[in-house]
């Protein structure tokens, strides 16, 4: 009797944990060929904190937020967004994706790109208003690019054009962020402007969920972290999923042992 109605209370905990979450992602799986990029993974993120998702390169890391976000399709397993699936939630979560992959041999001027966070709310053939426009200067603003909003895209710096990205994620107005590398070479300046805004939308309340290939900077930067290599190695606060053992365990023998432990015991 007692037994059981400790493991009905665990279960109990357990479906209050993903009722809350701003993503729960239970038993995912995802195979681009036969073998599994992503196996068998559990992930149950913190509402407004921010998590880092680290691992090494081809651990799954990217393959997991697209199966999030619906842009891959899983062999199996299920995403929750606050509680309900994807397809009713599509409007409360914002993508930034990693740079290399979007290809801007189209012209299109840096403010257009931010309004392409507002098409949500504008509909198919809804009026750009000046209140549309005024939104979008602002989230150009609060990521110190306001002056650019007329330039093209493409003439921009890699670093500058992820703060657009990152501008047009705000624009949506979400209340879950997911960014795939947003410092990945990108100049001290955009780097700081970033990780302000991402603490900025903490402060406001907000979900961030970032992958990120900076160990040295996980400790400044995130309250909890996701370790994955294909499967899960370890998740929750920096503090005790972030060690040398945890490291280790992800990365085997891609870090130098000396390394793990300088990173995992600087604080
Ligand atoms: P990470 O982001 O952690 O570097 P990815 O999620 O991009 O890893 O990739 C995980 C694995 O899946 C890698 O082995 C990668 O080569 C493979 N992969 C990723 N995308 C594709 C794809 N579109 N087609 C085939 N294999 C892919
Ligand atoms: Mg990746």
């Amino acid at each position: 009797m007692q037994l059981s109605l400790a493991k009905q209370s665990k279960q109990t905990a357990e479906e209050a944990a993903q009722a809350t979450s701003p993503l729960a992602i239970r038993g995912l799986t995802v195979s681009y060929g036969e073998k599994p990029a992503v196996f068998s993974v559990d992930m149950t993120v913190m509402p407004g904190q921010m998590t880092a998702i680290i691992g090494p390169n081809g651990a799954g890391k990217s393959t997991m937020l697209k199966a999030a976000l619906g842009i891959v399709a899983p062999v199996s397993g299920r995403v929750q967004v606050f509680g309900r699936p994807l397809d009713h939630q599509r409007g409360r979560v914002a993508y930034v994706p990693q740079r290399a992959s979007v290809d801007w041999d189209f012209p299109t001027r840096v403010i257009d790109v931010v309004m392409m966070g507002l098409y949500r709310d504008l509909g198919l053939l809804g009026r750009i208003r000046a209140s549309h426009r005024r939104i979008a200067r602002d989230c150009l603003d609060r990521v110190g690019m306001g002056e650019f909003a007329g330039r093209q895209i493409g003439q921009l710096s890699g670093g500058q054009q992820q703060r657009v990205f990152l501008a047009r994620a705000l624009a949506q107005g979400a209340d879950l962020y997911l960014l795939d590398e947003p410092f990945a070479g990108v100049d001290a300046a955009t780097e700081k402007a970033i990780i302000g805004v991402l603490k900025m939308l903490r402060a406001e309340g907000k979900t961030v969920v970032v992958v990120h290939h900076d160990l040295a900077t996980v400790r400044d930067y995130f309250d909890n972290v996701f370790l994955i290599n294909t499967r899960k190695v370890a998740e929750g606060p920096v503090e005790t999923a972030f060690t040398a053992e945890t490291l280790q365990a992800a990365y085997g023998g891609r870090l130098a042992t000396a390394q793990i432990d300088q990173i995992a015991t600087s604080a």
